[in-house]
């Protein structure tokens, strides 16, 4: 999506440790217009099939997905990372690693938010080593719900993640692929 790459290569930079910072327009600060192209890409890719519901982890997976959600007209349900102790209601759980805190939290989606059968495709900001993904992909299956696809903005090609996903037969389709981030050099796959 060349308007993505355009905003990564303009605005986007480099940390040590493989990470590319995009808080200018996906992790702190959003921009709307390309948010609402990026769901209106999602939509356009995954319009041949038959989605029932719209998955994605918080927080900043949250704002990436709800364009493609409203334009497909299904809900958005998130994964929330922090159970409050008010929170009674039966609910799936996974733990996922996170690779920037470098920690494993549990994460969760209420059971009523998920329905048996329902075709789910799931949307993230970033694909790194997959671990978000392979969580989001667990819960939807606790709930006995079929995995759509797979969505996700900037997916870091260097990783695992990708190949973890394709190997497991998951459609996978990513808007941005980057190649690399030696030297702090951002290069693409295509
Ligand atoms: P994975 O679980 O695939 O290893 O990593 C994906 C998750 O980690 C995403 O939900 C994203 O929040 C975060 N992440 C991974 N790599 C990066 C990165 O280079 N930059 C930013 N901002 N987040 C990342």
């Amino acid at each position: 999506m060349q308007l993505l790459k355009d905003t990564i290569l303009k605005e986007g930079f480099c940390l040590p440790g493989n990470i590319l910072k995009v808080d200018s327009f996906v992790n702190h600060q959003i921009d709307p217009k390309l948010t609402y192209a990026i769901g209106h890409e999602f939509a356009q890719r995954f319009a041949d099939e038959k989605i029932d519901k719209v998955v994605t982890i918080e927080s900043s997976g949250i704002a990436m997905a709800l364009p493609a959600a409203h334009e497909l007209e299904v809900k958005l349900v998130f994964a929330r990372k922090n159970k409050s102790v008010l929170m009674k209601e039966e609910a799936y759980t996974c733990d996922v690693f996170s690779f920037t805190k470098k920690e494993s939290k549990q994460v969760y989606i209420l059971k009523k938010f998920l329905n048996k059968g329902e075709r789910v495709l799931i949307i993230d900001d970033f694909l790194a080593d997959g671990n978000a993904a392979l969580g989001l992909i667990d819960i939807v299956k606790q709930a006995g719900c079929e995995i759509a696809g797979i969505g996700i903005v900037i997916e870091k090609s260097f990783q695992q993640g990708a190949q973890k996903l394709k190997d497991a037969g998951y459609r996978l389709e990513s808007l941005a692929r980057i190649k690399s981030l030696e030297n702090c050099n951002i290069t693409f796959m295509d």
